[in-house]
């Protein structure tokens, strides 16, 4: 007798599978299969870890730092955490309000837990990072969207988001540079948020900076630096994209005390601490200054290149209205003309139809913009080369092109 799906708790039933990694997942079948597919859909720096950040990894194996870490990560690696918060966001924290994890993304759903009870509401600015309403659900949380559109560079307004507080509301997530727009908010924008969010007590704010080190324009601008609200600012950060640390899954939070302790004590019941050796490497990446780290330098300009290469072929393709993002590597443009349209086999109605189409027609994986909270859109990720992002367009162009 098989089991079926009515075994599983209702918080399970309800959740869906990452877009994200899905796509990634499919485009991996049609390879595996021998079909020649173009992998724009998982956001990772195509760039290999930094040779000093793979020693220190080595050297802790040698030295033998293969026991159980503690919980909330290494002294070291927390006081490190520290420095770099004090050298590039000018902000103190002690050591015992950052818990290190197993990827921003424990980070992130450690901080859910430790705050919401059931119909507690999360304000999610879309476009989002597909795993946050996901998240705020499991935790019996129940999530608040509100929309923009490229017309708004994806930004919402502070009016938008006092409009949306309720007596449940009890947090505000969002992500700057922004996954999936690459929209970076100004220190003006993040600065009426704080006003709003100073009017209201309850409410806290997770500040997901995991792209900080990936942009293209000024300085990087945390809503952590507002006064008003700091205390109740929690600090999403990691290594996987500013070091191409994807695979060592290390992030962290910075946060009030009580919450760092709630999530340490979280983390305690469910994984312990993120893995000794990758901690160890985590000392080495932490420790070095973006200002002087080549490595970094040489991505984020390839990116850029990359950035603007990729504009300026979408911008060729009728119907399809891009971003300029500021931050992260993606991109995230309108496609919302091809719906109602058909190539004589496949209607596409939504963004989810333009996205099987693409990766059956054009054997190019992007991930559908409905799964970020905006149907109108597709999501590219160019952290692939110059070569693969001309072909790729020149591809979904022609594909484009067969629907009437
Ligand atoms: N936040 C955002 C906005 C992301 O795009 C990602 C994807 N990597 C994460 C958090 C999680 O990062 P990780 O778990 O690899 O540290
Ligand atoms: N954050 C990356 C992305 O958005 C990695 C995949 C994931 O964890 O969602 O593609």
């Amino acid at each position: 007798m098989s089991i079926g799906r009515d075994v599983l708790s209702a918080r399970v039933k309800s959740l869906s599978e990452s877009a994200t990694l899905e796509m990634t997942r499919l485009s991996r079948e049609l390879k595996d299969k021998g079909i020649d597919v173009i992998t724009l859909s998982i956001g990772e720096p195509d760039f290999d870890t930094p040779e000093p950040v793979k020693l220190a990894a080595k050297a802790a194996i040698d030295n033998n730092l293969t026991h159980y870490p503690p919980v909330p990560g290494f002294p070291e690696l927390r006081k490190a955490i520290t420095e770099k918060l004090l050298r590039d966001n000018n902000i103190a924290f002690k050591p015992s309000q950052i818990i290190v994890s197993t990827g921003a993304k424990q980070s992130i759903s450690n901080a859910f837990f430790a705050l919401i009870d059931e119909g507690d509401e999360v304000i999610i600015p879309a476009p989002f990072w597909v795993s946050y309403p996901e998240m705020v659900k499991m935790a019996g949380g129940t999530p608040v969207i509100i929309p923009s559109s490229v017309e708004s560079d994806f930004k919402i307004s502070a009016e938008q988001l006092e409009a949306s507080i309720t007596s449940r509301t009890k947090a505000l997530i969002f992500s700057s540079p922004c996954n999936p727009s690459g929209s970076v908010f100004s220190k003006a924008e993040l600065e009426s948020f704080a006003e709003v969010i100073a009017r209201h007590p309850r409410i806290f704010v997770i500040s997901d900076e995991i792209y900080e080190y990936i942009r293209f324009e000024g300085e990087h601008q945390s809503i952590s630096q507002f006064e008003s609200v700091r205390d109740r600012v929690i600090i999403i950060n990691g290594l996987s994209k500013g070091f191409a640390m994807t695979g060592w899954r290390v992030g962290y939070m910075a946060a009030a005390q009580v919450i760092a302790d709630a999530c340490n004590t979280i983390q305690g019941q469910y994984t312990s601490g993120s893995c000794t050796i990758s901690q160890a490497a985590a000392i080495t990446a932490i420790n070095t200054n973006p200002a002087e780290c080549a490595d970094l330098k040489n991505m984020v300009e390839a990116f850029r290149e990359r950035r603007d290469l990729l504009f300026n072929l979408l911008s060729e393709i009728k119907g399809v209205v891009p971003n300029k993002p500021e931050g992260a590597f993606y991109m995230f443009p309108d496609i919302s003309y091809y719906f109602g349209k058909s190539d004589g086999n496949t209607q596409i109605n939504n963004s989810y139809d333009l996205c099987l189409y693409l990766l059956d027609k054009a054997h190019v994986a992007l991930v559908s913009g409905d799964a970020f909270g905006c149907d109108q859109c597709i999501r590219f990720s160019y952290a692939t080369s110059t070569q693969l992002i001309v072909e790729a367009v020149k591809r979904v162009k022609l594909a484009l092109e067969q629907l009437h």
